[in-house]
């Protein structure tokens, strides 16, 4: 198989106009394809401030300068052509809510930005016209998955379940699968589907979604799928990490999003391990990926990013996520991940000889007061 089975790819976002008017700082440099750095603003206990400086190596790194074609053309679009043969592809896009995602999938359609959906369409109805595929065709579906539970976005948000089969083939029971013959017409159906998504209040974005929305282009000869294309727009990464929240449904939900996210990081961290077993049944979302996240596979993971100082703790959650899917991924970070664990042993062992000496202190104090 030609190409990396894994790619994870880091995207910063521009700071915004309120970010700007606020007077937020951009403590996120993209230092050059591969690095990011961050730089945390602390405060000591004498209100004194102070900057930590986090360093990320990814497989790519892309800066408030690339525009979603920039994002396209080097990441995403060797998976399209990978679909044809034969692999199920896969691109998410992670982040916290207000990062960026849906600007990479879908742009901005009212000021005319193409994003990944479209430019891919485009790159798909092209190759389908060479002679040797002649023989396929392409169907779509777009759905999402909200509290643990699949709707269909072509089909009015009625509710699916997914069943696995006797052959372990994991199948969504009624999912609309519509067939198309152009760009056009997944545009059609991208925007009517968009129009469906989730939104509601959270304290993050009033505006955001909290579902993830899955749109698979399926390449198909006769019955048989030949290969897929995966666009996952997935619900903001800070949800899981909520707890403010009032609402019981929302507390819910953001539980549902976190375990989700985990076990995505645990099913592409098994596949590129190359491990027997993958987690796929840790949540709704990785067990209707199961096909496309074993065997003939190709993944490109975008962890979006926001530069402003307001967002420093979710920015890093991002980096360190990204980061935890892509470290165990060449010798040489699994040795940096054996490093991680020895300094969180010494760490563990620094607590616990503090607080052995904070026991025999108080021992030597009380034991004064008694003499
Ligand atoms: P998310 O889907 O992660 O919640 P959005 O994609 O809706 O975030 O982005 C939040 C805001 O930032 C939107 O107004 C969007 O247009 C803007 N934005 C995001 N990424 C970029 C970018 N690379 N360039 C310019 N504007 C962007
Ligand atoms: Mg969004």
């Amino acid at each position: 198989m030609e190409g990396p089975k894994i790619t994870v790819v880091i995207r910063k976002r521009p700071l915004g106009k309120k970010e700007l008017a606020r007077g937020d700082q951009d403590i996120v440099q993209v230092k050059d394809q591969a690095t990011v750095l961050l730089s945390e603003i602390k405060q000591k206990v004498d209100l004194t401030k102070y900057v930590e400086q986090h360093h990320f190596n990814f497989d790519l790194a892309f800066d408030e300068s690339v525009n979603n074609e920039g994002v396209y053309s080097t990441a995403v679009r060797p998976i399209i052509e990978a679909a044809f043969n034969k692999a199920k592809c896969t691109c998410f896009a992670y982040g916290q809510t207000g990062s960026g995602k849906t600007f990479t999938m879908l742009g901005d359609p009212e000021a005319n930005v193409p994003g990944l959906y479209l430019m891919a369409s485009y790159d798909l109805f092209g190759i389908l016209q060479r002679p040797e595929y002649s023989n396929l065709y392409v169907t779509i579906s777009f759905y999402e998955i909200y509290c643990g539970k699949l709707f269909d976005l072509l089909n009015d948000r009625t509710q699916l379940a997914a069943q696995e089969d006797a052959k372990g083939n994991v199948q969504i029971k009624g999912l609309t699968e519509k067939k198309i013959q152009n760009v056009q017409q997944v545009m059609q159906i991208i925007q009517h589907g968009q129009n469906s998504r989730v939104t509601s209040q959270n304290s993050a974005n009033s505006e955001s979604s909290r579902s993830h929305a899955l749109l698979q282009i399926n390449l198909k000869q006769g019955k048989l799928v030949h290969g897929k294309l995966s666009f996952i727009d997935l619900a903001g990464s800070e949800r899981g990490a909520d707890v403010r929240d009032q609402d019981k449904t929302t507390r819910v939900d953001g539980a549902e999003i976190n375990k989700s996210l985990l076990a995505l990081k645990e099913c592409i961290r098994a596949l590129d391990l190359n491990k027997n077993h993958t987690p796929f049944r840790g949540s709704k979302l990785t067990l209707v990926l199961k096909d496309s996240l074993i065997g003939n596979c190709r993944t490109v993971m975008i962890g979006n990013i926001s530069p402003s100082s307001a967002n420093s703790e979710h920015t890093l959650n991002t980096l360190r996520y990204a980061d935890r899917v892509k470290e165990l991924k060449k010798p040489q970070e699994q040795k940096s991940g054996g490093d991680a664990l020895n300094r969180e042993l010494m760490l563990a062992l620094c607590e616990l000889e503090i607080s052995c000496l904070r026991g025999l202190f108080l021992f030597c104090i009380q034991s004064e007061r008694v003499l």
